[in-house]
């Protein structure tokens, strides 16, 4: 197995205002780390982390201070999973940058953060009970 097979989810945070940002990639830390520096350099808006380095003029740092690890896969189909719930979860606790709103948002997840533990007997409201003659719950 190449290392070329072996699929990361990562997060970078941005150090002076503390939001991240969520990403997949195939390549390795270092390279990819190399990449942002060129994008911000050369002000490419393909890198929504470089755009928000750019447009706030946050400190830029280096990838030890900066990334860390979600998951480490090699399966890709996991990894889009894990970054799409991981985007919007950063997304659901304002710690996403905005360059990074896509407002491509999962329904299911964001039923993992809505919906209330419930308790068995809290599913009986009552017109729901009269209209189908469900049993009451017994106290
Ligand atoms: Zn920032």
């Amino acid at each position: 197995m190449g290392l070329e097979s072996l699929y990361i989810g990562r997060v970078l945070t941005c150090n002076t205002c503390k939001l991240s940002y969520v990403r997949r990639t195939s390549c390795n830390f270092k390279q990819r780390n190399q990449e942002h520096i060129k994008y911000i350099k050369q002000n490419d808006p393909q890198s929504a982390n470089a755009v928000h380095i750019l447009n706030y003029n946050h400190a830029y740092e280096t990838i030890n201070t900066t990334m860390s690890l979600l998951k480490l896969t090699t399966k890709t189909s996991t990894l889009i999973l894990y970054e799409q719930f991981y985007m919007q979860s950063h997304y659901y606790h304002k710690e996403l940058i905005l360059e990074q709103n896509t407002g491509e948002y999962k329904p299911m997840y964001q039923l993992i953060f809505d919906t209330p533990i419930t308790s068995p007997s809290a599913i009986y409201t009552d017109q729901y009970s009269d209209t189908r003659q469900l049993p009451r719950p017994q106290y």
